[in-house]
């Protein structure tokens, strides 16, 4: 390699690009960091908890069929995360619990986003906003760098020892959430950035690396349906994560997940029914009680039911139950089985009895009127089919046995797959923990050199 070669190319510059791209400046390695928008930061600039499952053992309960070694060294590389985190001098507020089994702490991402973005400048490294990626170097099947194109237009090759794929998954572009997370995909909200739309994946495949897709799903909440999410402010404030406490039903009247379970699988499940909207029915308790509450310690609750209604989602506030059965019949659900569901679903969990689908973690009834209800739809913040990599970061193959890496390319973030098989125990921490690890492999030298 010549003396142009840098120790790393990071292609994407959110969560996972900029802390593997600080992580080699800071440690005096050489990095290009490649970012298409304006701006770096990518969806991380939204999120606010850096967090995962507490054990190895926790995150294989709730997510039984992600693979094994990733999915350990997420969890055993996240206490180091956060030590980088704070080590820059961005606060990572104390523990709190996440979704009922995670732990994490409250971090300002943004702050911690600008201060890589500034270590990387400040030891003389390269950020490129604007610029894209056409195609990856490659030499006797190693990757060696990528060509670019910059702002003016002009071509520049940039060769570098390791390339890390980061560009944030697909959720950005329709054809591919068809064609890989379920048809009615393709017309869901996009709750995160726009720029997220499957680069990285086309990049690593044209390096002959392994993709996992089958039935991976997505990480995403319920949202009101047809409200515009080109307010990114909206991606929180409208997010309907009380469902946990409500029932959906969706437009033949049924219900069909056990909503406790939480919002985020809910929001699968919906992608699957019937047109992908249902209605979400919440009673006076649950909108004192959740609706208007704080959904994680430190963030203060809103009356979202208000914020949607004044958004123009389909919405309205019934006396009683009765009244269900004269639902405007334009909406397209049958008011009267829903009335009907809802009673039965009282008399069951009252009684202390059984109800179907399951109600695991909240059996209390819905019976103190009036009932709040929003018809609601899927939106997805980021996909889980990507990229397999091992614990280092690095790409696998899908040629041979399919678990030898692609020499010289890593992938970190939402474009790594593999770890989360419909569940989610964080998204920020795996862009951190696999983000350092890229960092890590790419500081230890060649790929060609042996394993370290
Ligand atoms: C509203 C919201 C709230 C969230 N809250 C949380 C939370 O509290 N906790 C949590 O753990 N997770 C949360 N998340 C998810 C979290 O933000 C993501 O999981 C995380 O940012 C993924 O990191 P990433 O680096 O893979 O992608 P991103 O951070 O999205 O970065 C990807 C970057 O790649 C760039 N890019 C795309 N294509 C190219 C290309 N061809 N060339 C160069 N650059 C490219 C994008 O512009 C972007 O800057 C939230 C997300 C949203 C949208």
């Amino acid at each position: 390699m010549d003396a142009e070669t840098v120790d790393l190319l990071v292609i994407g510059g959110g969560m996972a690009g900029l802390t593997a791209a600080a992580r080699v400046a800071a440690r005096g390695g050489s990095v290009v960091l490649v970012e298409k928008a304006e701006r770096t930061g990518g969806s991380a600039r939204f999120a606010g908890f850096v967090w995962t499952a507490p054990t190895v053992e926790e995150l294989r309960r709730v997510n039984p069929d992600g693979d094994p070694d990733p999915d350990a060294a997420l969890v055993d590389g996240f206490g180091d995360g956060v030590a980088w985190i704070g080590s820059l001098g961005v606060e990572c507020r104390p523990p709190v619990p996440v979704l009922g089994f995670g732990r994490g702490h409250q971090v300002d991402t943004n702050h911690y986003l600008d201060t890589c973005e500034r270590l990387i400048r400040d030891r003389g490294q390269e950020v490129l906003t604007d610029t894209w990626t056409r195609s990856l170097v490659t030499e006797n099947g190693v990757v060696k760098g990528a060509d670019c194109v910059l702002p003016d237009g002009s071509a520049r090759r940039i060769e570098a020892t390791w390339t890390l794929l980061a560009t944030g998954g697909f959720q950005g572009d329709p054809g591919l959430r068809a064609e890989h997370v379920h048809p009615q995909a393709a017309e869901i909200g996009l709750r995160a950035n726009p720029h997220s739309r499957g680069d990285g994946l086309a990049l690593g495949r044209t390096a002959g690396a392994a993709f996992r897709k089958k039935d991976a799903g997505f990480y995403g909440h319920l949202m009101p349906a047809g409200v515009s999410l080109a307010d990114p402010a909206r991606f929180v404030d409208l997010a309907l994560y009380y469902s946990e406490h409500a029932l959906l039903f969706d437009t033949t009247g049924e219900r069909f997940a056990d909503e406790t379970l939480g919002d985020h699988l809910t929001t699968m499940a919906l992608l699957e029914r019937p047109e992908a909207r249902g209605l979400l029915v919440a009673d006076a308790r649950v909108h004192r009680e959740w609706i208007s509450a704080s959904y994680v310690a430190g963030i203060p609750g809103v009356d979202k039911f208000q914020l949607c209604h004044r958004a123009g989602a389909r919405s309205a506030v019934a006396d009683s139950l009765e009244a269900f059965a004269s639902m405007p019949e334009e909406w397209g659900y049958p008011g009267a089985t829903i009335r009907d569901r809802v009673r039965e679903f009282n008399a069951g969990v009252g009684a202390g009895g059984t109800t179907a689908p399951g109600r695991l973690l909240d059996r209390q009834p819905l019976d103190e009127p009036p009932y709040y209800v929003v018809e609601a739809a899927p939106a997805i913040t980021f996909t889980f089919a990507g990229l397999l990599i091992d614990t280092q970061a690095r790409v696998l193959s899908a040629g041979g046995d399919g678990t030898g890496p692609v020499p010289g390319l890593l992938a970190a973030g939402a474009d790594a797959g593999g770890l989360y098989r419909r569940a989610y125990a964080g998204g920020l921490a795996p862009a951190l923990v696999f983000g350092l690890a890229a960092a890590r492999t790419a500081l230890a030298g060649s790929p060609t050199a042996p394993a370290h």
